[in-house]
């Protein structure tokens, strides 16, 4: 079992091998060798070189949205898909708006397109937000359907629920990145919840 999030060595970011902890998966070089394969890949290759370069450039200077569309430029991506969530339509627009006017063409499809009710994949009524009335479902293996039909070279996940965004990235063929990660309650920012963990929000995390 692997606790890196619990470790305090942190050997991997060092050049000390000696320091490696005893259940650290470093122990395993041969699976490490293995999987550098993987990233020699022609389809992983430039994309893994691409990000990594545009880490190093732009850090702490450009905000999410920028490194995406640098990183769209590096790439020589021109078609961008974006599935986004009805709850950020307006956002969805401003960002349509961004990517067109850094010469990208992108294809974006709202989450519950289709029109199809709840009940009709197997919710219950009583789990849904306004139970009695019409409530479309989320379809976000349409979302990737539709984005794949469409030949698209990178996806941009927007807002997608949390599950949704899994099917989504399942069924996605191009690489997708994540730009807004839904959190209703903090204003799309989940990480508030962790930084008041130990305070305001212990209870309410089971801390
Ligand atoms: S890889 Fe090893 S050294 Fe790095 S955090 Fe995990 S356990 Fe610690």
């Amino acid at each position: 079992m692997f606790t890196c999030a619990q470790c305090g060595m942190l050997a991997c970011s060092m050049d000390h091998p000696e320091k490696i902890p005893k259940n650290c998966p470093m122990h395993e070089q041969k699976f490490f060798d293995e999987s550098l394969a993987e990233y020699e890949k022609p389809e992983n290759h430039d994309f893994y070189i691409q990000s990594t370069i545009i880490e190093g450039i732009g850090y702490g200077q450009w905000v999410r949205l920028k490194e995406i569309i640098e990183l769209c430029k590096q790439m020589g991506y021109k078609r961008i898909g974006m599935a986004f969530c009805r709850g950020l339509r307006k956002e969805a627009k401003i960002i349509d708006d961004i990517l067109r006017k850094n010469g990208l063409e992108v294809i974006s499809v709202i989450c519950k397109t289709g029109g199809i009710s709840k009940e009709k994949i197997g919710v219950p009524e009583d789990c849904k937000v306004h139970p009695g009335t019409f409530e479309p479902m989320c379809n976000p293996v349409v979302q990737a359907r539709l984005l794949n039909e469409q030949n698209t070279e990178f996806n941009i996940a927007v807002g997608l629920c949390v599950g949704h965004d899994s099917l989504f990235y399942k069924y996605s063929q191009a690489f997708v990145t994540t730009l807004i990660a839904k959190d209703r309650v903090l204003a799309h920012n989940p990480i508030g919840a962790v930084y008041c963990a130990e305070g305001y929000y212990k209870e309410k995390l089971n801390f």
